[in-house]
């Protein structure tokens, strides 16, 4: 177990920000374990001591859901550690979740007050330790409190939900405490969206993304899993039976790949199957789960987002000897968060950066090389960030067996291809009012990934608690 400074030395001791264990490189590149190991209450009181308590606290509006963090911060330094869970609650139904993978450096934390002139609070560990420690609380307890939330108002209206990710379970949640009652349909065998078969357990264990939902099902939602909405059930069936207004929300698993010659030799994956495999089909418990995966001595990942990061730290648990992570522009454009990057340059992922590959070079059927280019930067794209420009003549090999493509995820087309009449914009993203979610037909609404395209866990969540109460609306107004 190792405990880092950050990166300011603080001279007062009582205002340096508190460091958060972690288990050491070494060790935790052999295992699936959680990476960061939360705080200590003693940890926690001394960090939320750091606090402000600004008259005009910016941290609240960097947050997409507005989370009261001035409020729950004062509760942790009282030590009334259940009120300040559930001052979070008011907002935000999966604070394990939200505290573990949120960019808070780039959101509460980047506008922190505290951060003007020194390390901003750890708006994002404070979180998490609320939640860990209710989460040790009793079941029965948990299902008490949740209940207490649920409004007298019992409306008891029927809304369905596609798509289990953070986007359906928040907005679930947020119509269940107004008394509506909900279902939410999931296309694979397990609720959780991304969060279950995307972000690896050493960043996000599976057992706090289970309690999370325990406690969203625990506010009565229902959720029917292997339900592959638009084959087996269509949005008119949804209507017939009953449902008032469903919200969509089937995010974005549509993998995306290069389209350089090779890519369909044995031995390329998608990131979404290469992590899918290991995390929901838990091939990385061999031999207990015996999901066959092509694990390999030398992997090759393409990408720089966080998507990549978790492709090649898992490849090197599954016990490759050499990782490449091979990125086309440097390493300031990766829009992975930084504590990643961090992570998987300790762990030992080797770091390709100005290099595209442009063929993948097979034998006997099976991925034997990746033929790279090397690249310069020339002027800022439509993106901001510079374009990456190929360097001529500059082509070299490497020897790798896996090749695990991460450039990038669509909007999954399984629903809205059976709804022609649904407006789509881009790739085949659900146009959807930014606020409401509302879309072009009505009682449907949308929001997540599949409006936005891939982007985070709490802008998902946003989106869905900002539909729950466009939806409440729709229901007692009627008016659309
Ligand atoms: C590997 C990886 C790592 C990431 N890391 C981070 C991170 O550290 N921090 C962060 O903030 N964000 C991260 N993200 C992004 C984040 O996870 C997503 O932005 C977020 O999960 C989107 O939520 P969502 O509810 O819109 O969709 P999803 O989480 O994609 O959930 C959609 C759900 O809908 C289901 N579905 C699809 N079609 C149907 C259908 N026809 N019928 C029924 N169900 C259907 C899917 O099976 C899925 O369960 C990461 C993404 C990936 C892939
Ligand atoms: S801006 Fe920072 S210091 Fe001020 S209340 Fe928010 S967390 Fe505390």
């Amino acid at each position: 177990m190792t405990k880092k400074t950050d990166k300011r030395n603080i001279k007062k001791e009582k205002i340096s920000r508190v460091a958060m264990s972690e288990q050491d490189p070494e060790k935790r590149k052999k295992n699936f374990n959680e990476v960061a190991l939360g705080y200590t209450e003693e940890d926690a009181l001394r960090e939320a001591s750091r606090c402000l308590q600004c008259k005009n606290p910016e941290c609240i509006k960097g947050c997409p859901v507005e989370i009261d963090i001035k409020g729950f911060i004062k509760l942790i330094q009282e030590k009334k550690f259940n009120d300040a869970l559930e001052k979070i609650r008011e907002r935000n139904s999966l604070p394990a979740i939200c505290g573990r993978v949120c960019p808070q450096e780039d959101q509460c934390e980047k506008v922190c007050i505290l951060g003007i002139k020194d390390d901003p609070v750890a708006i994002g560990r404070l979180e998490r330790y609320a939640a860990d420690r209710e989460l040790k609380r009793k079941a029965q307890r948990l299902k008490e409190c949740a209940l207490s939330e649920i409004t007298k108002r019992c409306t008891r209206e029927k809304i369905a939900i596609i798509g289990s990710g953070p986007g359906g379970l928040t907005c679930g949640a947020e119509l269940a405490k107004l008394g509506y009652r909900v279902t939410i349909f999931e296309a694979l065998h397990e609720p959780g969206g991304v969060l279950v078969y995307g972000i690896p357990e050493f960043r996000l264990p599976k057992e706090i993304v289970k309690r999370e939902i325990d406690y969203v099902k625990s506010l009565e939602v229902k959720i029917e899993v292997n339900m592959v909405m638009g084959k087996i059930l269509t949005l008119d069936d949804l209507f017939s039976e009953g449902f008032k207004a469903v919200f969509i929300s089937t995010g974005a698993g549509l993998p995306y790949f290069m389209g350089i010659p090779g890519e369909n030799l044995n031995g390329v994956y998608s990131a979404n199957e290469y992590l899918t495999r290991s995390n929901l089909m838990k091939a990385y418990k061999f031999p207990r789960c015996d999901t066959p995966i092509i694990r390999g001595d030398k992997v090759a990942v393409v990408g720089g987002g966080n998507v990549a990061m978790d492709s090649a730290r898992v490849a090197k648990r599954l016990g490759a000897k050499h990782v490449y992570l091979i990125y086309r522009r440097s390493e300031e454009e990766m829009p992975a968060r930084n504590e990643e990057i961090e992570h998987a340059r300790e762990e030992g992922i080797d770091f390709k950066l100005l290099v595209n590959p442009v063929e993948i070079i097979g034998k006997d059927g099976w991925v034997h090389k990746i033929m790279c280019i090397k690249m310069k930067l020339g002027e800022p794209d439509d993106s901001g960030r510079r374009r990456p420009l190929p360097v001529e003549g500059s082509e070299f090999d490497i020897e790798i067996d896996v090749v695990v493509m991460a450039i990038g995820q669509g909007p999954n087309p399984l629903l809205t291809s059976t709804v022609p009449r649904l407006e789509l914009i881009g790739r085949g993203n659900i146009k959807a009012d930014p606020v409401t979610g509302k879309t072009n037909i009505e009682g449907v609404f949308a929001g997540g990934d599949i409006v936005t395209g891939a982007a985070t866990v709490i802008l998902a969540m946003g989106a869905g608690k900002s539909a729950a109460a466009a939806i409440d609306e729709y229901i007692r107004t009627g008016i659309w």
